[in-house]
């Protein structure tokens, strides 16, 4: 299949494949969206078959207005409204009780729908000129980095996809904050940009899911099926190295093992003798995030590399939402300095 590469003045275009039941990666402001008529069942299909999904990893379903939530979802409850006025649009996806126009296909087979309203200005007018909702994850193969620039989302994808609509680096980063409304207190089952705290603040207390940052054994269901799933992958071995500065490179600069490659904050790289990638500064978190999942795709790059050795992130604040994604992409393994 050829894939064509639309630019942002390409919505129309966007809009007529999608709704002739195609698939099209689309910008939001978190990473780039493999995006589907939330109607069309073959559509979707092709989404799981494209990014080899599992079928039982839910879908989130994306609108262009507050309104389009009503016939989504059972109830749109009080806390839901609450969300939507502070975050919407915005990186932050609510799961509800869905109503009956919900396919399982979406769902894959739990009885709720997790929706969010993205602020991207060609994400909401391609949704907008399609006149439907559209599901869209994350637009990579499933277990690869999520695609933060359009380069990446072809090397996974082209040939598999109608389009790609190229708009530029995304500025997040990092998947939307997700938030469950059917448990009996407001819980996070995925870090974002949207913090806890934040929430906290519109809603009072809220929990994180412990998988969130642990593993979860091999027998234990998780209420978010995405949370089982191997994510984030680089090719090469990560280890993440939890201390300040200093005990991060005196670990490494007196570790004379060969092919060993760094993923470091800028300030740390001066002072490194082995090839890195960085991804930010140790101070700012949203920068981290925005550069997380590129510098895990230009290590896969290096050449020559077995073993990459992580500079930890701030566990809090959306420090939590990169070291979710990081703890993920190094299979959980991690050495306390
Ligand atoms: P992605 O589409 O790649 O951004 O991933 C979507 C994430 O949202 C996955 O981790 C899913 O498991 C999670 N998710 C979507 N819908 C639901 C739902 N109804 N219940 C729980 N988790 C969900
Ligand atoms: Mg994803």
């Amino acid at each position: 299949m050829e894939t064509k590469i639309l630019s942002a003045k390409d919505v129309n275009e966007a809009a007529e494949i999608l709704k002739m039941g195609g698939i099209v990666a689309i910008p939001t402001e978190t990473v780039y969206g493999l995006a589907a008529d939330a109607f069309n069942e073959d559509a979707i299909r092709k989404i799981f078959i494209a990014k080899g999904r599992p079928s039982d990893n839910p879908l989130i379903v994306h609108i262009s207005s507050i309104d389009e939530i009503y016939g989504l979802v059972q109830e749109v409850t009080p806390e839901a409204i609450k969300l939507a006025n502070a975050f919407w649009p915005g990186p932050l996806t609510i799961i509800l009780k869905k109503s009956k126009v919900i396919l399982d296909i979406i769902s894959g087979g739990l009885d709720t729908v997790a929706i969010r309203m993205p602020a991207h200005r060609i994400a909401k007018k391609i949704i907008k000129e399609t006149k439907t909702p559209l599901v869209a994850p994350s637009a990579n193969l499933s277990g690869r980095p999520s695609p933060t620039k359009v380069e990446h989302v072809a090397l996974d994808l082209k040939g598999k996809i109608d389009a790609i609509v190229d708009a530029g680096t995304c500025n997040i980063g990092v998947e939307s904050t997700v938030i469950s409304l059917c448990e009996k207190i407001p819980t996070v089952f995925r870090p974002g940009a949207i913090t806890i705290e934040q929430l906290e603040s519109v809603l009072g207390k809220v929990e994180f899911d412990s998988a969130v940052i642990n593993r979860l054994d091999e027998n234990s269901k998780p209420i978010s099926p995405g949370l089982k799933y191997k994510h984030y992958a680089p090719n090469v071995k990560l280890i993440i190295l939890d201390g300040n500065q200093k005990q991060y490179l005196d670990y490494i600069n007196n570790n004379e093992a060969n092919k060993v490659a760094a993923l470091c904050f800028e300030e740390d790289a001066k002072n490194l003798k082995i090839p890195f990638a960085t991804y930010g500064k140790e101070v700012d978190p949203l920068l981290q995030a925005e550069k997380l999942f590129d510098a895990l795709r230009k290590l896969d790059n290096m050449k020559n590399i077995d073993l990459v050795y992580a500079r930890c992130p701030a566990k809090s604040g959306v420090g939590l939402a990169v070291y979710n994604r990081l703890i993920r992409a190094a299979g959980f393994n991690i050495i306390n300095l």
